[in-house]
């Protein structure tokens, strides 16, 4: 489809859909309902192939319906990092397995996640968290603490970066692996951190021997 044809759906679907534009819409715009009816129109997801339940759109148009989205500031925060990371991340890294599980149900405007990555005293260096994954009979079990997650409180999930090797001073980029935990499993605790104004979007979550299991692992751990 030619993209102006496109932006012009996107625009449409908008005013009829109605609703006030959101400052920061991708972080505090939380609506499913109107995840869903964009889902709907085929437009979660929009790269993930059909053997994956999505439509299989090309990047181009996937960033002409996230330009006009955040331009009219709409509610897109449910979908936000499902859509922009975790599909791009499970289309490239994932197993077979876990493409089945997620890529149809984020696609539908059905799963939820959120980043588990910054720490209270790890943020622009990655490398320095201390979030733990110990090897376990059913995968990994998980440790530590992570904070300003964006949406945690109502997320599905989040991809976590953990250390699973001991710190190497002379390589400590390597040694780290991403899980997907989900965030009801037991030893999840998600605290909120209320913003100046009163808003929560942001948590800490703490980890407390919590079992990611092996399919949960993204990519070579
Ligand atoms: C709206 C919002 C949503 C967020 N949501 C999430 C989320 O969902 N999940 C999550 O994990 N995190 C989230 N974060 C956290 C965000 O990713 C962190 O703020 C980020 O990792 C930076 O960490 P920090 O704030 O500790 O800053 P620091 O790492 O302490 O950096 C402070 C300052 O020092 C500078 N600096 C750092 N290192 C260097 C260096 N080596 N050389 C020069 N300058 C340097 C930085 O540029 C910055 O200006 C969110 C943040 C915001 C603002």
């Amino acid at each position: 489809m030619v993209t102006g044809e496109l932006r012009a759906e996107v625009r449409a679907f908008l005013a009829e859909y109605g609703g006030a534009p959101q400052v920061d819409s991708w972080l505090t715009g939380w609506d499913e309902e109107f995840t869903r009816a964009l889902a709907a129109k085929g437009w979660v997801g929009m790269t993930v192939p059909p053997e994956y339940g999505g439509p299989g759109r090309s990047h181009l148009e996937r960033f002409v319906v996230t330009e006009e989205l955040l331009a009219a500031g709409a509610p897109v925060a449910a979908h936000w990092i499902a859509d922009r990371q975790i599909v791009p991340s499970l289309l490239k890294y994932g197993t077979e397995e876990q493409k089945q599980r997620y890529l149809p149900a984020i696609a539908r405007g059905e799963c939820f996640f959120g980043i588990g990555m910054s720490e209270p005293d790890s943020g622009s260096d990655l490398a320095s968290v201390r979030t733990k994954g110990t090897r376990a009979d059913a995968g990994w079990r998980i440790t530590g603490t992570k904070v300003w997650t964006s949406g945690a409180h109502r997320a599905d999930a989040f991809i976590c970066l953990a250390r699973t090797s001991p710190l190497d001073p002379d390589h400590r980029h390597a040694g780290l692996s991403q899980f997907i935990v989900d965030l009801r499993s037991p030893g999840v605790e998600i605290r909120p951190i209320v913003s100046m104004n009163g808003a929560h979007h942001f948590n800490e979550v703490i980890l407390d021997d919590v079992l990611a299991p092996v399919f949960g692992t993204i990519g070579e751990g």
